[in-house]
């Protein structure tokens, strides 16, 4: 079978690796993409963290990597902000509980909102645009 397709197996763009001292930079780099496609292959999407805002602003910023339990307290409503798995979730006292629906989220863009208790919980850092298809 023929496909176009198949064509992004090269890890590193050589393009920049045409002098001695570029070389030695694009090995540091090389060395750095690794260790990090790596360390998120065991944990979803590397970089990636839960940023936890009361009316706007960022009170915690999560990382997905780490498992983790935050209470947030606002507007007399209780969340609780749940990190497991690489992904985040909220649990929630609020009347609608549609905060608890949104979850979980785990992408870069995600974001869960509780508007009665004025707390966001969004998902922010790198994505990764190549190799995970699913
Ligand atoms: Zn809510």
């Amino acid at each position: 079978m023929f496909s176009a397709a198949t064509d992004k197996t090269r890890p590193v763009s050589p393009v920049f690796c045409r002098r001695w001292d570029w070389l030695a930079l694009c090995l540091v780099l090389a060395a750095a993409v690794a260790a990090f496609a790596l360390a998120g292959g065991f944990a979803g999407i590397p970089g990636a963290a839960a940023e936890v805002r009361v009316e706007g602003r960022a009170v915690a910023r999560l990382p997905l990597t780490q498992n983790a339990t935050l209470p947030v307290e606002h507007n007399g409503h209780h969340l609780t902000v749940h990190v497991a798995d690489g992904q985040v979730w909220v649990n929630a006292d609020c009347p609608d509980r549609l905060c608890e629906g949104m979850g979980p989220a785990a992408r870069p863009g995600q974001s869960i909102v509780c508007l009665p208790a004025g707390v966001s919980v969004t998902v922010t850092g790198a994505a990764a645009p190549d190799g995970v298809a699913y």
